[in-house]
């Protein structure tokens, strides 16, 4: 019997990491499932699966939760804050963390999971953005396991050796090629985008998500922070990771070889695929997501990305380059443009000005703990505020 931690249970990612976990009675048990504010959600999934404790953002989200369980007759413990957070994510009672809760205010619980030598499925791609080495140091340190949960990444990883060890040339690998859909704002004249709607923003073609990572799909600065990610994970140079547009979304991702072979990996677009893969890993569980018909495709198409559209792609890439605090200031300058955005503050290109911006203002130096990086995360916050 596993034991899960899902941190950030109601949204996207968690919602459908509970309907995997619910096809298999027989070998997960959830311990702790957490949310932000979202108490009714979270009450019905306690109801469902009764962790033995649930996490919410303040006291009134607590009292709110308390007295629903007390109704429902479930019996969970209720805490709420960051340091619970952090606890039911480094819980001896606990062998597996789903870390999806969005943004930075991830980073945290999902820490604590790698420093208390979890199985660590990770969905919150910020959290490693902003900590970089320190994130990997603690995953080494401890011998927690690491499994991505990003479609991408999860592709790439299905597709290396077993015994990968974060360093492609020993391998034989020359490319990682990261396939992006390029968002509903593919094939939009650039000059109008500057108007576009944040109903149109998050309405995906292919993926159902949160809202913040649908205006990150739109800008394709979600390819940008993957860029990253994939090189935290893999231990690949900025120059061998590719972004391949790929508007069907069936290919997930590849890895070129140098044998010039190419392997990929395909599947419907789906969470649940990488969700149960990581689970299961190193077996095969069924996730409830129908097999491919590729004679129903009929046709998949590939082409290069354009950074005059697509500038926060760029601004990624720069940033991990220039290494240090760079990627986690592009991160916290990315999270505050993108809720201005949806708060219909600023137009949608404005986002990459206000990220360029904070960029260029502030300098980026080594991440030598978490402390001074979370004080980069707030001073770079406090310049794209000012900005916008
Ligand atoms: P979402 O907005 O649907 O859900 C976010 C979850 O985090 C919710 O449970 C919410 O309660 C919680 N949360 C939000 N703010 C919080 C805070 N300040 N403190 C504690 N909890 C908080 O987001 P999502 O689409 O499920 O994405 C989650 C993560 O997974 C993101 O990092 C995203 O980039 C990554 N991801 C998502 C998908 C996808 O298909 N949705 C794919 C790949 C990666
Ligand atoms: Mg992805």
């Amino acid at each position: 019997m596993q034991r899960i931690t899902i941190l950030g249970a109601t949204g996207s990612i968690g919602v459908s990491t509970l309907d995997v976990v619910g096809r298999h009675p027989d070998r997960y048990q959830v311990y702790a499932l957490t949310a932000h504010a979202r108490v009714r959600e979270l009450a019905e999934q306690c109801e469902r699966f009764r962790p033995e404790v649930a996490v919410v953002g303040s006291a009134d989200a607590a009292a709110a939760l308390s007295a629903m369980l007390q109704e429902k007759g479930v019996s969970t413990e209720v805490a709420y804050g960051e340091e619970a957070l952090c606890r039911v994510a480094g819980a001896p009672a606990c062998d597996t963390v789903m870390a999806a809760i969005v943004g930075a205010a991830g980073l945290a619980p999902t820490l604590s999971a790698a420093r208390a030598g979890k199985k660590v499925l990770l969905a919150n791609k910020e959290a490693l953005v902003m900590s970089g080495n320190l994130f990997m140091e603690a995953v080494q340190a401890s011998g927690a396991t690491l499994l991505p949960i990003d479609s991408e990444h999860n592709a790439i990883f299905q597709c290396m050796p077993a015994s990968y060890s974060r360093e492609p040339a020993r391998h034989g690998i020359a490319k990682v090629l990261l396939t992006a859909s390029g968002g509903p704002f593919l094939k939009r004249d650039v000059a109008t985008l500057e108007s576009v709607t944040p109903e149109e923003a998050v309405a995906h073609p292919n993926w159902v998500m949160g809202r913040k990572i649908s205006v990150d799909s739109a800008t394709m600065m979600n390819k940008g922070l993957e860029v990253i990610e994939a090189h935290w994970l893999f231990g690949a140079a900025a120059a061998q990771i590719e972004v391949v547009i790929h508007p069907q979304s069936m290919i997930h991702s590849m890895v070129s070889y140098v044998d010039g072979s190419v392997l990929a990996q395909l599947g419907n677009p789906d969470m649940r695929t990488p969700i149960a893969h990581a689970l299961a890993y190193p077996e095969r569980i069924e996730s409830g997501v129908a097999a491919v018909d590729l004679t129903q495709i009929g046709q998949l198409t590939f082409h290069k990305p354009d950074f005059q559209r697509f500038p926060c792609l760029k601004l990624a890439y720069d940033a991990l380059l220039a290494g240090g605090t760079a990627p986690a200031i592009l991160n916290a300058a990315n999270e505050v443009a993108v809720q201005a955005f949806l708060d219909r503050r600023i137009g949608f290109r404005t986002i990459d000005r206000v990220i360029a911006r904070v960029m260029e203002a502030l300098p980026h130096g080594n991440i030598t703990d978490i402390g001074a990086l979370l004080e980069q995360d707030r001073r770079a916050r406090e310049v794209a505020l000012s900005a916008i």
